[in-house]
């Protein structure tokens, strides 16, 4: 079994700030993540904001697996389930050219950190060929010396910055370092992108999108966050994007106010903050529709010739 990815050793995994160690040769780490990628879509997605999707759609590629696998996420069938199916490198590389003819706006990687390696040495296969920016879509619990490996080739941050309290993130994703490594990620995210560029049509070239979901019961937290981020980074260097589109899990969580939507109430007030902090970016419309910002995992775009496991 091959243990060096882009001269990464996957034999004890530590690219996440889980430093779990995991042999990925024999086993999978708390992420999910094995010795091959998988992936559950990659197709055109409209749902992203606007500088992102445009007219044509961003390229979106979902990873399978994730390092943070909070209690009520919203994609829980491919962060925490085993859904997808196995993609070497070269049919990564594929994807993203593939999405590139059918006209997407860049090429969106949606929580990738832990096949980092496999997804750079992806990417440099295809440097000449691939001509539209690359977007990072993360959860924010990204390592800082993981990233790093990023600069220069990731042109667009989009992550999330989840909790600002650690007893929220110790509760809700096993992770008391959440808002601490969440920080440090941001910052050197906007030291890679910088600020936000656009192309003529209003599509961001460049740049860092901070994205942070109202959760019920948490819009103090909230308004805390966001205090806390306009000291963190300074307002124009960044975008905001506030999201209310909260689904409970069909499964009932031990957290009662997880198991019910976010109230306008509480959304709104939040939203209020932001636009009294300044801060330039996006909010979402609570009552557009909640489904459509989950795509239908159905392995859309996965070269079938692979051996899937669903
Ligand atoms: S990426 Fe996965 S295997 Fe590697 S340290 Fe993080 S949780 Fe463990």
């Amino acid at each position: 079994m091959q243990t060096l990815i882009n001269g990464y050793d996957i034999s004890r995994c530590m690219l996440c700030p889980r430093a779990c160690g995991a042999d990925r040769t024999r086993t999978e780490g708390f992420c999910g993540g094995g010795s091959e990628i998988r992936a559950a879509r990659s197709a055109l997605h409209h749902w992203e904001e606007p500088c992102i999707s445009g007219t044509r759609g961003s390229g979106t590629i979902f990873f399978s697996g994730c390092s943070l696998r909070c209690c009520f996420c919203q994609n829980a069938s491919i962060s925490t389930g085993r859904f997808g199916a196995s993609l070497s490198i070269s049919q990564l590389a594929e994807c993203m050219l593939h999405l590139q003819e059918q006209g997407a706006h860049n090429i969106n990687l949606v929580t990738g950190s832990h096949y980092t390696p496999w997804i750079i040495e992806a990417i440099h296969s295809i440097r000449d060929k691939l001509h539209i920016p690359l977007v990072w879509n993360s959860s924010g619990y990204e390592s800082s010396e993981t990233l790093s490996q990023l600069d220069g080739m990731v042109d667009i941050y989009l992550p999330d910055f989840k909790y600002l309290h650690k007893e929220t993130s110790k509760g809700y994703a096993q992770a008391e370092d959440y808002p601490e490594i969440a920080k440090a990620a941001l910052r050197e995210m906007l030291r890679q992108a910088g600020t936000p560029v656009f192309n003529a049509d209003g599509i961001l070239q460049k740049g860092l999108i901070v994205r942070h979901l109202v959760l019920p019961g948490h819009r103090h937290e909230s308004m805390a966050l966001l205090d806390t981020l306009s000291e963190l980074l300074p307002k124009e260097a960044f975008l905001l994007s506030l999201m209310g589109q909260y689904t409970p899990p069909e499964m009932r969580l031990p957290y009662k106010n997880l198991n019910r939507r976010l109230t306008t109430m509480e959304y709104r007030s939040v939203l209020r903050h932001a636009q009294e902090l300044g801060f330039d970016g996006f909010s979402q419309d609570l009552s557009s529709a909640q489904s459509q910002y989950t795509p239908n995992f159905n392995l859309e775009g996965i070269p079938n010739d692979t051996d899937n496991n669903q």
